[in-house]
């Protein structure tokens, strides 16, 4: 990495970084650089191991959803956590799984490091909407296929679907929907879209996992996904992709052993 020049992280700095999906291979140079300089490493469950593993030895580890024992911290929680290391002097990495921004409460924590005078900086990571389709063969886009795709989330803060989603207008309009956090209310949302439209025989997949080494893809149709997920006893963290590119993986999936 000689030629690359890559920013110092100063003490007193928050990076803000995306861990992408699972696989160690597909973070950025980046979150690599971040890693191997970071004091603290504040990370989420959905953070791989192996990841954690790439921190510079001696660096602390604080899993940021479990504190000794203690009942899950909340959001602001965790943002002024990231306020009292950088006040340390700390180079505090803040790790989330995917983007940081992507459905991750990314811009929450930026928000109050920027209210508390905090510098930081972001760095994207893969998302599992784009890295995890490309791990089950299902490309995002294909020409023949769809000219848009919707990022959803199957989650309000509240745990229910979110009603402030126009779910009639996203199915008329939006050829792929990938919805994130999917599993809770999966056959709810499999039936909003064939209620507001969609063929109940529209190819839809379910991803768990995906990227990783215990990557499982369900493939079915918006009528009968909810109940082979079931089946399979999916788990989290799973996201349900509908759309014509899902027809794809029969030939590009090409992790298939
Ligand atoms: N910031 C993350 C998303 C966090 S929300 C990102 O950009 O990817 C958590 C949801 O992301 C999960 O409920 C699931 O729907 C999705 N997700 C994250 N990693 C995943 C993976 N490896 N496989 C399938 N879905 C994943």
């Amino acid at each position: 990495m000689t030629d690359l020049s890559l920013p110092e992280f100063q003490a007193g700095h928050v990076w803000l970084v995306g861990a992408g999906p699972g696989d160690p291979g597909l973070l950025t140079l980046l979150a690599l650089h971040g890693l191997k300089h970071a004091d603290v490493v504040v990370y989420d469950a959905l953070v791989d191991k192996a990841i954690l593993g790439l921190a510079r030895p001696g660096a602390e580890l604080d899993h940021a959803g479990k504190r000794g024992g203690k009942p899950s911290p909340s959001q602001p929680d965790i943002s002024q956590r990231l306020v009292a290391l950088a006040r340390q002097n700390k180079r505090v990495l803040r790790l989330k799984g995917g983007d940081p921004f992507v459905f991750g409460r990314g811009a929450e924590e930026a928000m109050t490091l920027v209210e508390n005078s905090i510098p930081f900086r972001v760095v994207p990571g893969i998302t599992a909407g784009v890295g995890g389709l490309a791990y089950a063969g299902i490309p995002a886009t294909a020409r023949d296929a769809n000219s848009a795709i919707a990022f959803v989330t199957g989650h309000d803060s509240s745990g229910a679907v979110p009603d402030n989603l126009d779910w009639p207008a996203l199915a008329r309009s939006v050829p792929v929907l990938v919805v994130y956090m999917a599993l809770t209310h999966l056959s709810d949302i499999a039936q909003r879209l064939i209620d507001a439209g969609r063929k109940p025989s529209e190819p839809a997949a379910l991803l768990s996992r995906a990227t990783t080494d215990q990557q499982l893809v369900v493939s079915g149709t918006l009528a009968d996904i909810a109940e082979k997920a079931l089946k399979q006893k999916v788990e989290p963290p799973a996201m349900l992709v509908v759309g014509d590119v899902v027809t794809y993986r029969r030939h590009l999936d090409w992790r298939r052993a």
